[in-house]
């Protein structure tokens, strides 16, 4: 049987940050004997992710000996940057230069942030490297059943049809004790809190996917985090006035920030978050 995380043609592979697609990475460092020349591996830095996903980039790299590319939006021509982890935005400045150049916030319906300031960067990045058709590996896990179906469905991302989506991790059957178990055994790890596999601040801090008792529960610990996203949502923009929202159907980050303040509480623990490309 072939394996999965074998390759042997231009391949990118995607590394949100988590746990999984880390573990995803180091399968595919074992089954080649180290990262194939055809091969590269990619980190989309929004500005919205917490320091300790960042260092988790990082020290992946350092302990693996493997170059990882990190990317964010720009506006400008050629619509990416390079960054590393001293230079990477950490106050959500390439998402706020989206929402700015889009006129208007990302929200459930038009959503566009996951596919400008993740997709689109890996794909003009490895453009640029003359590559016209690629594998883009994807840390997609074999207990996400869902989300494997809708993209074998597929075949190819929603951006482009000369990539092909590959999942090797769904493909080879690893569920999310294996990757656990394996973090494990490692002598460094992602230092966020895991519930049920879920890694709660992974991804944007406060991402509006994220059900509104995890952003609660977020902004209780870290009140800090709410600034951004308040200010986001009171800033004017061409097509937005001032107080609109990510979520017309819930409350704005002001009031997550008052409620977290009046210790309220308003987490449902049976509320999943709405699932996206940006990763585990
Ligand atoms: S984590 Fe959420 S807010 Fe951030 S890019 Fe993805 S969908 Fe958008």
């Amino acid at each position: 049987m072939r394996d999965p995380f074998k390759i042997d043609q231009p391949t990118c592979i995607s590394f949100s940050g988590g746990r999984t697609s880390a573990y995803m990475l180091w399968r595919v460092l074992q089954a080649n004997g180290g990262l194939p020349a055809e091969a590269v591996v990619c980190f989309a830095n929004t500005g919205k992710e917490v320091e300790a996903t960042l260092r988790f980039v990082r020290d992946c790299a350092e302990h693996w000996r493997v170059p990882i590319h990190w990317l964010e939006y720009r506006a400008a021509e050629p619509g990416f940057a390079v960054v590393d982890f001293d230079t990477a935005s950490r106050e959500g400045e390439p998402f706020e230069a989206l929402s700015e150049a889009r006129s208007h916030l990302p929200n459930p319906v038009a959503r566009g942030c996951t596919t400008s300031l993740k997709i689109r960067p890996m794909h003009r990045f490895v453009r640029r490297l003359g590559w016209a058709e690629w594998d883009q590996f994807i840390g997609i896990r074999a207990d996400e059943q869902r989300r494997v179906s809708k993209i074998r469905a597929r075949g190819h991302s929603t951006e482009s049809t000369r990539e092909t989506m590959c999942m090797p991790l769904a493909e080879a059957g690893v569920t999310v004790q294996d990757v656990a178990a394996f973090w494990q055994t490692q002598s460094f790890d992602l230092e966020l809190l895991t519930v049920n596999g879920r890694t709660l601040e992974g991804n944007c801090d406060l991402c509006f996917l994220k059900p509104r008792g995890q952003r609660l529960a977020l902004i209780k610990a870290r009140p800090e985090a709410a600034v951004w996203w308040i200010r986001m949502e009171s800033l004017k923009l061409a097509s937005k006035p001032s107080g609109a929202r990510f979520r017309a159907d819930g409350p704005s980050y002001a009031d997550l920030a008052h409620f977290a303040a009046d210790q309220r509480d308003l987490f449902d623990p049976a509320v999943e978050p709405i699932t996206c490309y940006c990763g585990d």
